[in-house]
């Protein structure tokens, strides 16, 4: 939120995977700041053989189906870092997993990017980045498939808490364009308002694709930074630039 703010955001929302965790904290900093802050979720989707990223933006974090719907997700995330970890082991980097556990502070939160950061603090790797080149990413040694919520229970948990559910990142699916329009109607038949068109995650050159997609659609358009942390991600909040003119911010809905 610091941050954000020194980067002349004005406001912002924390949308981190599979959990609510830190809402609280980062509603408080964003207060302290003088921004406005928006709740949020990343919820992490298993469409066909795709893994995809459906945000849900203005939840309430209190909401029993969102917390339940999480629940169901975080489950299956220590059996997937145990096989991760064995994996690591039989390529000659020992005790990952304890090392990833300590790092992500609790079993519910415990994801790819601890391994990631552990990687590199032991040198196995130059950065986090490297380690999802070389050993986490899809198709490398390490990578576990994990099958993660439906769409529509996503879309739904979203709605349900008051939420709206906004498609992460469209662009980093490696969708061909008929599984892009078919999860494209998908997401919007299942609830799905809002698409985001600028994010760190797609490069300059997309824009103008997903703005299409958004005006054709009829979709809101969100902007999303996708920050990790320093040094782990492209972009800092508050340095991408601005929504094409021609589109409706998702963030008209909520007044600042
Ligand atoms: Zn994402």
């Amino acid at each position: 939120m610091e941050l954000g703010a020194r980067h002349g955001v004005k406001a912002m929302a924390l949308t981190d995977h599979d959990t609510v965790d830190g809402l609280e904290e980062a509603a408080e900093a964003a207060s302290r700041c003088g921004i406005g802050f928006v709740t949020g979720v990343e919820i992490s989707v298993t469409w066909g053989e795709t893994t995809v990223h459906v945000v849900g933006l203005g939840i309430d974090p209190g909401s029993a189906v969102l917390a339940e719907g999480l629940r169901s997700i975080q489950d299956g995330r220590l059996g997937r870092a145990r096989r991760m970890a064995a994996c690591l082991d039989a390529l000659g980097i020992p005790g990952t997993l304890e090392a990833a556990l300590a790092l992500a502070g609790s079993e519910q939160r415990l994801s790819r990017t601890h391994f990631a950061r552990h990687l590199a603090e032991v040198g196995a790797v130059k950065d986090t980045q490297r380690a999802f080149d070389k050993y986490l990413g899809k198709g490398k040694p390490a990578f576990v498939q994990h099958r993660w919520a439906r769409l529509e229970d996503a879309v739904g948990w979203i709605t349900g808490a008051g939420g709206i559910a906004v498609l992460a990142h469209p662009g980093r699916y490696g969708l061909k364009p008929l599984g892009r329009a078919t999860l494209l109607d998908e997401f919007k038949r299942l609830g799905g308002e809002a698409i985001e068109v600028v994010t760190g995650s797609h490069r300059p050159e997309e824009y103008a694709t997903w703005r299409r997609v958004a005006e054709e659609y009829g979709f809101l358009a969100s902007r999303g930074s996708d920050f990790h942390g320093p040094g782990e991600s492209p972009v800092e909040p508050g340095r991408l630039p601005p929504l094409p003119a021609s589109l409706e911010p998702v963030w008209t809905r909520w007044a600042h």
